[in-house]
């Protein structure tokens, strides 16, 4: 059996690992000065192009930045999306609410197959086929369908988590843990609000997955 305090969204991290990043920006983009661009204060960034660490701090490619800075294809906003979501849909897509645990639609639900969507853009985001039984109250999968969740640093609540977000309108879907000891492929537990997902059978999937590729 699994203690209860691993599976609580705001429980405190166990695992160093998940406070360590791990990662360093792909991107060396930022390390070329960009005379056309430079403004007061950023003669730091000529200076010192050869140091690999500096780019941590101004890359915009980083795999986990803080919430808010990166711009996602789906630009709607706050007002356009309460014209199509009910109020729990805005507080958890765009405010970060947290649904309450083993309450949500989907936190029991183990189909074959099929697709879970952004309930906001309708973005698909899991397949039946990551979702394992976790115990915890909420959705979780142990992948996404490649791309289509992005990774933030979250501080909130005086912790460091991993918040997880729809890649496509930037939507909260609720934290990654990792190394928890699941028996699964990547033992990563993507803890997700039901209320952040939309199901559908495969037929319909199909559509979504060519709707977010045009
Ligand atoms: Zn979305």
């Amino acid at each position: 059996m699994r203690s209860q305090i691993l599976c609580n969204l705001k429980a405190p991290l166990r695992h160093r690992a998940l406070v360590q990043p791990t990662v360093f920006p792909r991107s060396h983009s930022t390390f070329a000065p960009k005379n056309s661009r430079s403004a007061p204060g950023s003669t730091v960034l000529r200076a010192a192009p050869t140091i690999p660490f500096f780019g941590a701090f101004f890359s915009s490619n980083k795999p986990e930045e803080p919430s808010g800075s990166m711009s996602y294809p789906d630009q709607r906003s706050d007002d356009q999306w309460r014209a199509v979501l009910n109020p729990e849909q805005f507080r958890i897509l765009r405010e970060k609410g947290t649904e309450r645990a083993g309450t949500g639609e989907y936190d029991k639900h183990h189909p074959t197959k099929g697709v879970y969507n952004c309930a906001g853009c309708d973005a698909p985001l899991y397949t039946a086929d990551h979702k394992f039984k976790s115990g915890c109250g909420w959705p979780a999968y142990f992948d996404s369908i490649p791309g289509a969740v992005t990774r933030h640093v979250d501080n909130t609540f005086g912790m460091k988590r991993t918040e997880i977000v729809c890649s496509n309108c930037g939507g909260h879907l609720g934290h990654v843990f990792e190394g928890e000891g699941y028996s699964t492929p990547t033992d990563e537990r993507h803890c997700v609000n039901s209320v952040s997902l939309r199901f559908t059978e495969d037929q319909g999937a199909g559509k979504a997955a060519e709707k977010s590729k045009a």
